[in-house]
C-alpha cells in the first residue's frame, strides 16, 4: 500500500510537525489515520493518507451520499431535502457575490450534478468536473451535463468563469495547491470562488472530538478553520470577500457523529447537539460546522 507521507507543512512547509490526533475511519474501512499539525501556522492535515490510485477504494459505499442517490433512511431522507434547501441557497449566495442572476460556472467535485442542473434550470452555463465515474455517468443521464475527469481541469482556459464553486470538495483534493493556483487563473478577472469546508473549530467537532464525522479520514486530507483557510487562499494571492455558515450541516455531521459513537437515538440526540451547534455557528461564524468562503482575485 502506498502512503503519502509530509515532511513539511503542506500550508507553508515549515518541518515543525506534531501528532495532533489519531481518527478511525468510522465510515468504512475501521483503519485509524493520525492527523498531524503544523507548529508554525496551524494547519492540521491527514499524515499517511492513501495515494491517487488507492484512495479510490475508501469511496466504495452506496452509503457515500455526496456521490449516490439513495432515499434510504432517516439521516439520508433529511440530507435530501436540506439539499433542496441548500440548493437555492447556494444560487443566491452567488448570484449576490457575482451580480448578475446567470453567467457562467464551474463546479469542481460535481457529484452527481443537482447543484449544477439548478443552476442550469436557472440559465447558467455550466461545467463541471467529477472524479467518480458513476457520478459523471448520473450527471449525464439524468441531467445531460457532461462532467469531465479531474485531468480536463489543468487543459481549461485560463480566465473561462465568473464563478467557481467547491462544495466540500477541496478538502478531498491531493493536489490542493495545484487547484487553487488553477482555479485563480479559471476566474475572470471579476471572477468569485465559493469554496465550503468543515471548521474543526466549530461547537459540534468540540463535542464529539475523535468521532467528528466530518474528520472523515482518509478522504478528507486537510482539516481546515477559518484561519488557516484564509492562509492558504492569500498564499495563492485571493483575497477573502465573505464568509458565511452552512447551518444545516452542523445538524447532519451530528447525526453521522452520533451514529459513530453507537448510543441509542442517533436521530434525536445529533438533532439536538447539531441545533445548539447551529446556534453557536449563527453567533459566532467562525465557531461554524461548516464555512463558505468567498474569494475574488
Ligand atoms: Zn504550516
Amino acid at each position: 500500500m502506498t502512503r503519502i507521507n509530509y515532511t513539511g507543512c503542506p500550508l507553508c512547509n515549515s518541518t515543525k510537525l506534531y501528532g495532533f490526533m489519531k481518527i478511525k475511519d468510522y465510515f468504512l474501512s475501521g483503519e485509524s489515520f493520525e492527523l498531524q499539525k503544523c507548529n508554525s501556522c496551524g494547519f492540521v492535515f491527514t499524515q499517511g493518507h492513501p495515494d491517487k490510485n488507492e484512495i479510490a477504494e475508501y469511496y466504495k459505499s452506496e452509503e457515500y451520499i455526496s456521490h449516490s442517490d439513495i432515499r434510504r433512511g432517516l439521516v439520508n431522507k433529511t440530507y435530501h431535502y436540506a439539499r433542496q434547501f441548500m440548493l437555492g441557497s447556494k444560487r443566491r449566495l452567488i448570484r449576490k457575490y457575482i451580480g448578475e442572476s446567470s453567467g457562467s460556472i464551474l463546479d469542481i467535485g460535481s457529484g452527481t450534478g443537482f447543484f449544477l442542473k439548478h443552476m442550469k434550470d436557472h440559465g447558467w452555463k455550466v461545467k463541471a468536473i467529477e472524479p467518480s465515474e458513476e457520478g459523471r455517468a448520473f450527471c449525464k443521464r439524468e441531467f445531460s451535463i457532461d462532467a469531465q475527469k479531474p485531468g480536463e481541469l489543468f487543459k481549461m482556459e485560463d480566465r473561462s468563469f465568473d464563478a467557481i464553486s467547491m462544495w466540500h470538495v477541496l478538502e478531498h483534493v491531493e493536489d490542493m495547491n495545484g487547484y487553487m493556483k488553477k482555479i485563480f487563473s479559471l476566474l475572470k478577472n471579476d471572477g468569485k470562488a465559493f469554496i465550503a469546508l468543515p471548521n474543526h473549530l466549530s461547537l459540534d467537532a468540540a463535542m464529539y472530538k475523535d468521532k467528528w464525522a466530518a474528520w472523515d479520514v482518509p478522504r478528507h486530507l486537510w482539516h481546515f478553520t477559518p484561519k488557516t483557510f484564509e492562509s492558504l487562499a492569500l498564499k495563492h494571492n485571493f483575497k477573502l470577500l465573505k464568509k458565511k455558515s452552512m447551518p444545516l450541516d452542523a445538524v447532519y455531521v451530528s447525526i453521522l457523529s452520533e451514529k459513530y459513537r453507537n448510543k441509542p437515538f442517533p436521530l434525536i440526540r445529533g438533532g439536538l447537539i447539531g441545533i445548539v451547534s447551529l446556534i453557536r455557528g449563527l453567533i459566532s461564524l467562525n465557531k461554524s460546522s461548516s464555512i463558505i468562503y468567498v474569494l475574488n482575485k
